[in-house]
């Protein structure tokens, strides 16, 4: 990881500008959308079907996971697959990018992380 964040930073000489990482960033998010979408209405090896979670009463918290979906049906083909790759790869260099203008190690923001989920489990609400 802390490779990566080099090599992000001796890359990043055209969007320099804090402004331009931050617009790249959100645009490398929305293109990570669009690839979903683009899975479900151009291709259709995925599709969404999204309802209200059927939660019974006195369910328990460490019950909720279970009533939980995720609401994709069917698996990303090798095509759509390598499209969001691409375009989550994209939004990894930009969020890198930001942690190097503030000087922040994304190593180090990934272990606090790791560390939150691993003390408080699913009470960890993101
Ligand atoms: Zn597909």
């Amino acid at each position: 990881m802390d490779e990566f964040q080099h090599a992000v930073g001796e890359c990043l000489v055209r969007h320099r500008s804090v402004l331009d990482v931050l617009s790249k960033f959100q645009e490398a998010n929305a293109r990570v959308h669009r690839a979903v979408a683009k899975a479900v209405t151009t291709c259709g090896c995925i599709s969404v079907n999204a309802r209200r979670p059927q939660i019974p009463a006195h369910s328990t918290l460490r019950d909720l996971k279970s009533y939980m979906d995720d609401h994709i049906e069917g698996k990303l083909c090798e095509s759509c697959r390598e499209v969001l790759e691409e375009e989550l790869g994209k939004q990894l260099f930009y969020l890198v990018a930001l942690c190097n203008l503030f000087d922040l190690n994304t190593f180090d923001i990934l272990i606090k992380e790791n560390r939150k989920l691993t003390t408080l489990g699913m009470y960890h609400i993101s």
